[in-house]
């Protein structure tokens, strides 16, 4: 995720967040493609974009996603922009391999393709000098570290970002509060949350979740 080279890159190739961008995979299970369309699924309620997974591509903007262990190299993931943008992602069982640190190990995959669908719109790998706001971002250097469900799925540092690379595109949030969830197909998945009594992350107890489910059989390495 952190290939500086092909980042420069993505200002020649800059999708349009505005127009349908449609996400086909190759190789992945129905699980996978699940999982994916639910991280897309986060992007759309927050920002308003119009991200799809699709069977085959009929739009002019498409990324293609495989699974490639050259992807675990650096990180766990591997944007190359172009049209189609190809991201590469680490086999989970590879990520499991390399050991976890603060990762959820039951959603190993939404956490990567989530981040991945960032650089699809444009965002670089960013950094923060204030861990406050970097906590739970997605896009941020330490993206995503454990999360229980409940805590917010973008923090406003990726909605600063999001603005950052998109300054053409006013966000058009489906829902004013996008929370995480537990989901026992998806890994994990979006949800708004109507309550204005929601809590900000500070709130939330965090903890280092193993949830039932096909990941959850693996050894976490101590
Ligand atoms: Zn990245």
């Amino acid at each position: 995720m952190r290939l500086a080279a092909l980042a420069a890159l993505a200002g020649c190739t800059a999708f349009d967040p505005a127009r349908p961008i449609q996400l086909v995979t190759n190789g992945w299970s129905a699980h996978d493609q699940a999982t994916l369309a639910a991280a897309a699924e986060c992007w759309n309620l927050r920002f308003g974009t119009q991200l799809a997974v699709v069977p085959t591509p009929s739009a002019d903007q498409v990324v293609a996603f495989d699974f490639d262990a050259l992807a675990c190299w650096s990180s766990w993931g591997r944007y190359l922009a172009g049209d189609p943008g190809h991201d590469s992602v680490c086999p989970v069982t590879d990520m499991i391999r390399s050991g976890l640190g603060d990762y959820w190990v039951g959603a190993l995959l939404f956490t990567v393709v989530e981040h991945e669908i960032g650089h699809a719109l444009n965002i670089p790998d960013v950094s923060s000098s204030d861990e406050s706001v970097e906590m739970f971002s997605v896009m941020g250097e330490n993206f995503q570290p454990s999360f229980a469900g409940g805590a917010d799925a973008f923090s406003a540092f990726d909605a600063k970002v999001f603005g950052d690379a998109n300054p053409d595109f006013t966000p058009a949030p489906a829902c004013d509060h996008v929370r995480l969830v537990d989901d026992d197909d998806t890994e994990a998945r979006c949800t708004c949350d109507q309550s204005s009594a929601f809590g900000r992350v500070a709130g939330i107890a965090i903890t280092n979740v193993v949830p039932s489910g096909p990941d959850s059989q693996v050894t976490v390495p101590p």
